[in-house]
């Protein structure tokens, strides 16, 4: 029998789970941990609490946990409770799929300025993260930005923009719901270094935007290269684009403006004690198609900053780690040691994209130990051993089924459910 520890309960961590199972049949058990009691990782936090119909990827994730081999074990943080060369003894192999849970930083002046906020907290605030649930984030003033020109920034200035109504049917958690009706704000600006042929926004996101209640998208015809030239453009692209171009012809009719502002750099964010103003610097793309600054500036107003600009892996003690995410080859970090997911190729690409990397970890996974091959390691046993020496109290899926049937016991009218956002609300739930 193997022992495998899949370290995060993200999508990356139960395909490779899924993978595993798979190639071993009876052969192993597969351990899917998490440092919180609740399983997804960004399915829960991350994914746009208006988006149910993606999170419903989380029932696929539900019969990986369900299969025989496989058992989750929530409540325990690797790095901090258990050290990954402990794991190593207790498995015949560790896969990391701890995601990148960080913001990149944007590195210029008056980033911490009250007001700055990186995408990560704002959505883990929405979508109910226990890290954020204080976040507070500056809703009082008129005008928002949000930095970055990918689906994450889409996501966060849609949400910016909804009204109470339209959230109908969505999971965003109370204090969010309430806050975001409260809000001052009127106008959102988006941000983006490069052009309209540069996004990288998906048409299902972008083509939400032209169907708000209360908000329409803004944007300059004058940003746009000539028409002819998005015929070259992948599909996805050009339909992106196409719908940019339909923007440019929208009146700006409804009390809520999204201002597409292209070419555009933020070099400073200034005002008196918090965020008051972006100062953003005019590009133009070089031969290369990166933004080159022209040295003509201009201001941009904004009480709420968000920046949208990328993810970084949180570092786990000895293992390699560079540039945002564990040094890896192909997944390989060390002996017996993997990388998964955003924890492996950094974040980029949708859910489905991590199935992939779950399957040619687990293989090759199975090919430094073929299945029937002996392994002498005492998995969960070992470490529940351990982690009680420790005081520390591991969950299990039943414990997460209480919990989200508790939460779903609560639900707000017109809200699938109403999320804990407190770990200790979690493990009172289930008794700890
Ligand atoms: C705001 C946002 C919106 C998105 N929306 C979409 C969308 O609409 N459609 C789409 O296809 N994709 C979307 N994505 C991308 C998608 O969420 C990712 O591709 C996917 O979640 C990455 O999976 P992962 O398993 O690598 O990481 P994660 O989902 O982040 O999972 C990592 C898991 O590891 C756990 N963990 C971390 N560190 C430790 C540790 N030390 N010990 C134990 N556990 C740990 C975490 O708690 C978490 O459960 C979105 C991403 C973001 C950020």
């Amino acid at each position: 029998m193997r022992h495998f520890a899949v370290v995060g309960s993200g999508p990356a961590g139960f395909y490779t789970a899924e993978a595993l199972e798979k190639a071993y049949g009876g052969q192993a058990r597969i351990d899917i941990l998490d440092r919180y009691p609740v399983p997804y990782g960004l399915i829960r936090f991350g994914v746009a609490p208006d988006h149910q119909s993606l999170k419903a990827v989380s029932k696929r994730y539900d019969k990986v946990a369900d299969s025989a081999g496989v058992d989750f074990i929530g409540n325990v943080a690797v790095g901090r409770d258990v050290s990954i060369a402990e794991l190593l003894e207790l498995y015949d192999a560790v896969i990391l799929a701890t995601g990148a849970p960080h913001d990149r930083k944007l590195g210029i002046p008056g980033e911490n300025l009250p007001g700055v906020i990186g995408s990560a907290e704002f959505v883990g605030w929405y979508n109910g993260h226990p890290d954020f649930a204080d976040l507070d984030p500056a809703l009082g003033g008129t005008h928002a930005a949000v930095i970055g020109n990918g689906n994450v920034a889409l996501d966060c200035a849609r949400i910016l923009s909804k009204t109470r109504h339209e959230f109908e049917g969505s999971d965003i958690v109370g204090h969010a719901l309430d806050a975001l009706d409260g809000s001052a704000i009127r106008t959102v600006t988006i941000l983006g270094r490069r052009g309209p042929h540069q996004i990288a926004m998906t048409p299902k996101e972008l083509g939400e935007l032209g169907h708000l209640e209360a908000a329409v998208p803004v944007i300059e015809a004058g940003d746009f290269p000539p028409v002819e030239s998005d015929e070259p453009l992948e599909p996805g692209l050009r339909k992106s684009v196409g719908l940019l171009r339909g923007f440019a012809d929208l009146q700006a009719d409804k009390p809520k403006r999204i201002v597409f502002d292209f070419f555009a750099k933020p070099v400073a964010i200034e005002g008196n004690g918090k965020a008051e103003r972006i100062v953003v610097e005019k590009t133009v793309l070089d031969a290369s198609g990166s933004a080159r600054g022209t040295g003509e500036t201009y201001e941009v107003p904004a009480s709420l900053i968000v920046s949208a600009i990328g993810y970084s892996t949180s570092p786990i003690p000895d293992v390699p780690f560079e540039g945002g995410k564990f040094v890896n080859q192909g997944g390989h970090i060390a002996d017996r040691l993997y990388a998964v997911g955003w924890a492996r190729r950094g974040p980029s690409g949708t859910i489905g994209t991590n199935r992939p990397d779950g399957y040619e970890v687990a293989d090759q996974v199975a090919a430094a130990m073929p299945s029937g091959s002996v392994g002498n390691r005492p998995g969960a046993a070992g470490l529940k051993a351990l982690l009680e020496q420790r005081g520390i109290m591991p969950t299990d899926y039943d414990d997460w089924r209480k919990i989200e049937e508790t939460e779903t016991g609560r639900a707000r009218p017109g809200s699938p459910r109403e999320k804990f956002v407190r770990v200790e609300e979690w493990l009172r739930t289930v008794g700890r």
